[in-house]
């Protein structure tokens, strides 16, 4: 293991992903123990997926950067990994299969259609879930990104009936510019929520996030609860902050059918990046869903993930693990961010660490706003941080 090293990062100047990175983090990607995607040559193509240039950090990781520090760390490193060692690691049962032909409508369900938007990356996996509720007279969610081909896509597609509502989880690039375009078209009210206020990213490294659509207009503010009723179909908005504030999902009552947007997805785990991303709320958002019977759950991104519930648990099973690494980190002495990183994601590509610098940053902020962490300032990325003993 090594210490000290300014940590270089493949994911540059992101601009419409969701950030693979807690993916990296993930069950599913962790290095050896299990085939990661890029192992399983799913995301392996350099050239499909454009990466950008591996770049320096910016440096706000508080790396170990000399050998007395790297020395100082080791024991307590070697102790918390043999005790992660002796434990069996939380799985996420993800599933990569997902069958479609970019551009083209597919059903599946009584009520329900998609079209994948052909933006596949590493944060969006193969591409934007564009889903289409109803028959005739049809919701569409998640219109995606300012993509030609996509945008002519549900327009071709829908040939002959009427979109009467646009509906948008949330307001990340990938999800939802498109609607402005569909609504130039079709006429049809644009239902969301913007951001109570424009956030600032917490430094400068905001390639490990997904751009926010900062132009985004709803035509109706939605709240939770709201139902929206279109032709033989009933949506029901459900608020879902975590991943982004303003985050909804829509439970689709006919069908027992929850779009789950990028709160929950079948593929990988998913990114909070403070300030938008709260990991506190993302809990309890997860909680929310299990309280409910849906059958189904259709992420915007990858296949939909029937029988939900243990899934969620393992999700929420997933972060818990996470925190608990956390906090057996500060009892060893360690005190930031980039002290932690190398160590709980030890089995994950360097190149995520910074990246994964950010979730591992929103639970030290959960644990500080639960007073478990203690922080001389406000949290930030570069803060110290001690437990409350
Ligand atoms: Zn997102």
């Amino acid at each position: 293991m090594s210490f000290g090293h300014r940590q270089a990062q493949w994911l540059g100047t992101c601009t419409n992903g969701v950030f693979a990175a807690d993916v990296g983090v993930s069950a599913g990607f962790v290095g050896s123990r299990v085939p990661s995607l890029f192992n399983a040559g799913i995301l392996s193509s350099q050239q499909r997926f454009d990466p950008r240039p591996v770049q320096e950090s910016d440096g706000q990781l508080a790396s170990v950067s000399s050998v007395d520090g790297a020395a100082r760390l080791l024991r307590p490193a070697f102790t918390v990994e043999r005790k992660w060692d002796s434990k069996v690691a939380v799985k996420i049962p993800f599933r990569y299969d997902d069958d479609f032909e970019y551009g083209k409508i597919h059903q599946i369900s009584p009520l329900v259609r998609r079209i994948v938007a052909n933006n596949p990356s590493r944060f969006t996996f193969r591409g934007t879930g564009t889903y289409v509720v109803g028959w005739g007279q049809v919701a569409v969610i998640d219109p995606g990104p300012l993509l030609d081909s996509h945008i002519s896509a549900i327009a071709n597609q829908l040939e002959g009936e009427t979109i009467s509502h646009i509906l948008v989880t949330h307001t990340h690039s990938d999800h939802s510019p498109a609607a402005r375009p569909l609504q130039r078209m079709c006429g049809a009210p644009i239902y969301g929520c913007r951001l109570p206020v424009q956030h600032h990213s917490d430094g400068p490294s905001a390639p490990v996030e997904e751009d926010i659509d900062a132009n985004f207009r709803s035509t109706v503010e939605i709240s939770d609860g709201d139902v929206l009723k279109g032709k033989n179909w009933t949506l029901k908005c459900v608020h879902t902050p975590g991943h982004m504030s303003n985050h909804f999902c829509f439970r689709l009552l006919e069908e027992k059918a929850l779009f789950s947007g990028d709160h929950v997805m079948g593929w990988s785990t998913t990114v909070i990046v403070p300030p938008e991303g709260s990991m506190s709320d993302y809990m309890n958002s997860l909680d929310l869903l299990l309280e409910a019977d849906d059958e189904v759950f259709y992420p915007t991104h990858g296949p939909s993930i029937r029988d939900p519930n243990p899934f969620v648990q393992a999700y929420k099973a997933h972060r818990i693990e996470r925190e608990e690494q956390i906090v057996d980190c500060l009892k060893a002495g360690m005190t930031t961010v980039g002290e932690i990183v190398p160590i709980v994601y030890r089995n994950t590509d360097r190149a995520l660490h910074a990246a994964a610098a950010r979730s591992l940053f929103a639970t030290l902020i959960k644990l500080w706003e639960e007073k478990k962490v203690l922080c001389d300032t406000e949290p930030k990325l570069n803060s110290s941080y001690r437990l409350d003993e």
